[in-house]
Formats: C-alpha cells, structure tokens, sequence
C-alpha cells in the first residue's frame, strides 16, 4: 500500500533540504517525506576552490544524516516513476508514495555520452572537470607542465555557467605558482560570443582575459574529444541555438578574425566543417541533462527539464507539483543562489495552497548569482535577472563595504572562501533565510 505524505520531496540536495528545513520553521507540525538515496551531501560552489588548491575537499562533504532536518520521514530511495493524476511517486525500489504537494529537486546529471569521446575520457589523464572529480582537477592543474591549457565551457545549460572560467583564472595563477605559466597558452573555447551575458561583468571579465593573456574563441562548440592525439573537435558556427550557457549579444564585438579576442596561435586543425584544437591539458564542464527519470517522466518540457512557470515554480499542468533549482527549465543561471530566492516563495505558495487555495503573491523574477573569482584573492560578484540586469545586493554596500561588485575585490573572495559556506551549512541548511 502506498504511503501519504503531506509534503513529499525529490532531492536532499541544496533544493531539498533547504525547503524542508524552512518548511518546518514555519509549521514544525508539518510532515515531510523526502526521497534521497545518497549518503553523502556537498557543498559544490567550493569544488572550484578545491581544484586549485585552496579549499580543503572534506569541508565539502557532509553525511546526508547531519543536513536531514530530524522530524523528515527520510526515504533513502532513487525516486523512479510519476504518477500525477493519482499525486503518486514509485522508487526504484518499488515503493509507492502518495502526497497532497509535490516538490520535484533531484538537481541534475552529467550527460558525457554528448560529446563524442567523453565518456571514456573523463576524469582520466589530463582531461579534468571541476563538476565531476575535483580532487583530480587539482592534480591535473598541478602537475601541469606547460603546453596549450584549454578550457572549455557548455554548450547544454550546466550548473554555475560561470565556474569553467572560475577555474581557468584561478589556473592561470596556479600556473605561475608552480613555475609553468611562461611555457603555457590559456585557450578559452565557449559556443556563445560574449564572455558573461551581464554587460556589467563582462566588461570586468574582458579586462581580466587580456591581463592575464588569455585566448578566447568563440562559437566553438565541443563535439569530440580524441584523447590519443591530445585534439579536442569543435564545430565552428554562429549559427548554435541561444539558450543554457549559450548568450549571444547582438552588439558584440571587435572579434579577431571574427571569432576571437587576443588571438595565440596554438597547434590546431582542420577537418571538413570541424576544427581542432591540440590541448596538453583540458578542462570541461561536461554537457549536463535533467535525470533519467524526470526526462522520461509526465512532467517536462520538450528539451526534457521540468516544466515549471518561470515566476511561480508551479507545474505547468499541476497545481500541486513545484520544481526547485537546477531540474527546472528556467532561462537563468542553475546557481545555488538562485535556489536561495525560490525557495521561501515556493513554501509561501503551498502553504496558501493548504489553507486558501491559492498561491503567493510574491513572484521570482529569474535571480541568480555567480561568484567569479577571477584569481586568489580576487573576485566579482555576479548578480542578474531572466533579462541580464545587474541587480547587485544592497547589503553588499551596507555591511560589506563594496561599492560596485561588479568590480574585483578582495572582500569579494572573502565572501566566497569563508563566508558564503559558512552561511550554506549554519543557516541555509538549517531553515534560516539569509
Ligand atoms: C563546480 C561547481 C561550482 C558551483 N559554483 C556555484 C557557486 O559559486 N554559487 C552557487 O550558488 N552555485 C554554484 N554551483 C551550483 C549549485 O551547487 C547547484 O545549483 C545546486 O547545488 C543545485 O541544487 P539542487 O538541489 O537543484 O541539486 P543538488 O544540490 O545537486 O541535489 C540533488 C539531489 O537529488 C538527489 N537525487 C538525484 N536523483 C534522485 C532520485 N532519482 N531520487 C531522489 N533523489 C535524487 C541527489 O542525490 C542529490 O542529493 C556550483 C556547482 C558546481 C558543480
């Protein structure tokens, strides 16, 4: 027989969790069911700090047992199928669950089998990824011994669009550390063709590519890796679809040779419609895709992610069905931040939902924050809507004393490194808004 759950929830990941911890702020009476199968919960904004040596791996990782709010009814299962006309969701392990609000946060998967070669690739040799091992992105950056560096972001939407340039900065610093950056070239290959979608932090961003002498290509999009002969394959065009990570801005820019900015020459390749770069290391963020069973579910849209109003987090067709974070088809950046700002209206909406039958009046305009770090000790914060404004904080200015956070700061790096995970495990994890 199936069991009942007033609130039920996929996911105890930054999603999940959070929403459980704030729910029972508000009703500790209220019960909870939440399906997570894993033993282990991270913090992954610091993975990009492990990688280059300056964060401790450890501190990203916590038992799931000590984030689990204790009066959650934890079902330590795989969520599997949906069954929304009867509110029913069966696990893998064939268990039935039954609930009046559904909220859907199983984050998202890695999806190598994209680009052709990756699979086999991954994580091996001296291709790295800060989203997948980052304990071997950092002995990849640290054993590096010059060469053609190339970095590589997305082309499907990925998680924190920001980090693999995040990394490349912080590599470039590394670099010097170790006594390699003069024997290095930095190659930054992205499909869209401006650095960062605000303008604000992309004119920050192009004064730090240029001082840093940094490559970057545009229109490039990852399609093979051949790991034998060191070449990655990209198909050049201006033609890939706008969306993810992919921005195009109709105003830019003074490209060199039409699709670059600082323009070094590195070993390259031509093949048909196909070029390709020679790398002696690489980093990627791996094409990324909602999980298995929510693509094959009831619930999504045709690209696959769930279907959620973009200013509600309301099912598209269910009422009683909310997607939270990095699942959800939402034209704006899949950032931990982003979940710090649905959340709270998500909670506010089913709670109406039990008691008047309506949703809240409050509405999430796309927010979202990416922290750039642009060096040890430097870094601009990233702040925007579902339209690219800058929409920066106001507390920055009154308690962090940063005047304009789309320049780099060293403040900046001090929220990131210490602060910001002290918050995400003492207060977001605990139900407290910050
Ligand atoms: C390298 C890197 C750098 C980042 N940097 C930043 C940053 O600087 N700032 C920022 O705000 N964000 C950053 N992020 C993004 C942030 O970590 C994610 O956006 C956030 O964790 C998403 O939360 P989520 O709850 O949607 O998914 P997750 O936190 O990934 O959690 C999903 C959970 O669902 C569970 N799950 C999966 N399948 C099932 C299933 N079948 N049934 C039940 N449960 C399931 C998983 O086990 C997991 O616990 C970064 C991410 C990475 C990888």
């Amino acid at each position: 027989m199936a069991k009942h759950h007033q609130i039920l929830i996929i996911g105890g990941g930054t999603g999940g969790i959070m929403t459980a911890s704030q729910m029972l702020k508000k009703d500790p009476k209220i019960d909870i069911g939440l399906i997570e199968p894993s033993d282990k919960h991270y913090y992954q904004p610091a993975w990009t700090l492990v990688a280059a040596d300056t964060y401790n791996f450890k501190k990203t990782e916590r038992s799931m047992a000590s984030v689990m709010p204790k009066k959650v009814n934890w079902i330590k299962e795989y969520a599997d199928k949906f069954d929304p006309e009867n509110n029913k969701v069966t696990t893998k392990e064939g268990n039935e669950f039954t609930y009046d609000y559904l909220v859907v946060s199983p984050g998202l998967r890695m999806a190598p089998e994209l680009v052709e070669g990756l699979t086999e690739t991954m994580d091996k040799g001296n291709v790295c990824s800060i989203y997948t091992d980052p304990l071997h992105a950092k002995k990849v950056l640290k054993n590096f011994k010059g060469g053609t560096a190339l970095f590589t972001q997305g082309a499907t939407p990925i998680k924190c669009g920001g980090a693999p340039q995040k990394i490349m900065y912080l590599a470039d610093d590394l670099f010097k550390r170790t006594g390699v950056r003069d024997k290095t070239d930095i190659v930054f290959a992205t499909p869209g063709n401006v650095i960062f979608g605000v303008k604000e932090i992309a004119n920050t961003l192009m004064q730090v590519l240029y001082r840093k002498d940094i490559n970057v290509r545009y229109a490039h999009q990852l399609v093979e890796i051949d790991v034998e002969k060191q070449i990655a394959w990209f198909v050049l065009t201006k033609a890939i679809i706008k969306g993810g990570c992919i921005i195009w801005s109709e105003e830019n820019q003074n490209l060199d040779f039409n699709i670059q900015q600082n323009y070094i020459d590195v070993k390259a390749i031509e093949d048909g419609d196909r070029f390709g770069i020679y790398y002696d290391m690489m980093h990627l963020a791996p094409p990324q895709a909602a999980p298995k069973f929510i693509e094959e579910s009831p619930l999504v849209t045709p690209e696959g992610w769930l279907s959620v109003d973009h200013n509600t987090l309301q099912h598209t067709k269910y009422a009683n069905i909310f997607g939270i974070g990095d699942v959800c088809q939402l034209p704006t950046a899949k950032t931990g931040a982003a979940i710090r700002k649905q959340v709270p209206m998500v909670i506010e909406s089913i709670f109406r939902l039990m008691k008047e039958n309506t949703i809240s009046d409050k509405r999430y305009h796309g927010y979202s924050s990416c922290p750039l770090v642009t060096g040890y000790g430097k870094m601009a914060l990233a702040e925007f809507d579902y339209e690219n404004n800058f929409t920066p904080d106001p507390k920055l200015k009154s308690q962090m004393f940063i005047k304009d956070s789309s320049k780099e700061h060293w403040r900046l790096w001090m929220l990131k490194k210490y602060a910001l995970p002290y918050l995400y495990w003492n207060k977001m994890m605990k139900g407290k808004q910050v």
